[in-house]
């Protein structure tokens, strides 16, 4: 589903330039479950916005269902993104002046989908999500839970093959984090991949690959709960004795 070989990406502001991401190798597979990892400012923000059609890379290839991915103009990358992938995140993004239905319905307005159609599918995402009867209701009357779970609804609605998830349990207490996981886990089982990024353990072990970012290169992945050393194979140093 995605394949990323030996990706790099600086950022350059003023004369200052930064290497962020440099060279990252990573395939995830349709229906995997996978979380990255890694402290503040390891790049794992810059490497999911890159896989969300985002932004751009510098170098190396990232694949998307089987399509290069790399210099697409604003349209195109558009289109793609509405046909392919969801996003979560964690300040759950939705439209304060717009309901909850209006919120789920948003990608397919962007589809040219008519009013009354788009209102009528929202309302079944919502109602899959088990909030039906807050269909009506504005996003600040409801708790993060319900507004995550208007987001969840949002991103599923234009049926994506890959939902990106940018710390979607960030924001919430440990009780709700879990209650989202156990949604997200359940979308998973649907044959939808995720990529969700967290810095909570706990959160990470419940997805089925865990990949730690660090200086800008993978440093370890955890796959099932077993570490899979991902550094370069090593020659042992000769014995001088
Ligand atoms: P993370 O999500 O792991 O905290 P980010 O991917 O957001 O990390 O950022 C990685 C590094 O790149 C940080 O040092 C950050 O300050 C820098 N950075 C992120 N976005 C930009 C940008 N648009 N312009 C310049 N520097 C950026
Ligand atoms: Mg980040």
């Amino acid at each position: 589903m995605i394949k990323i070989s030996n990706l790099h990406k600086s950022y350059h502001t003023g004369t200052n330039s930064l290497h962020v991401l440099k060279g990252i190798s990573l395939d995830v597979h349709q229906g995997e479950f996978v979380s990255i990892m890694g402290s503040s400012g390891s790049g794992k923000s810059t490497l999911l916005n890159i896989l969300g059609i985002l932004d751009n890379y510098d170098s190396g290839s990232y694949e998307l269902g089987g399509k290069l991915i790399k210099d697409m103009s604003e349209k195109r990358a558009a289109q793609y993104r509405n046909q392919t992938l969801g996003f979560i995140f964690q300040s759950f993004n939705l439209i304060s002046f717009k309901n909850a239905m209006e919120n789920v319905a948003l990608p397919l307005y962007y589809q040219g989908v008519p009013r009354k159609k788009r209102n009528k599918i929202a309302l079944e995402y919502l109602d899959r999500l088990g909030l039906l009867n807050w269909a009506d209701h504005m996003p600040n009357e409801m708790s993060g839970g319900q507004k995550q779970r208007v987001a969840i609804a949002r991103a599923l609605i234009s049926q994506p093959k890959v939902i990106l998830a940018d710390e979607p349990t960030g924001a919430l207490d440990t009780q709700t984090s879990y209650e989202v996981m156990d949604i997200l886990k359940k979308i998973n089982k649907q044959d939808i991949t995720i990529i969700i990024v967290t810095h909570e353990h706990d959160i990470a072990a419940m997805t089925d690959k865990i990949i730690k970012l660090r200086d800008g290169v993978i440093g370890d992945m955890i796959i099932n709960g077993e570490l899979a050393s991902f550094k370069k194979s090593y020659t042992k140093d000769k014995a001088i004795l």
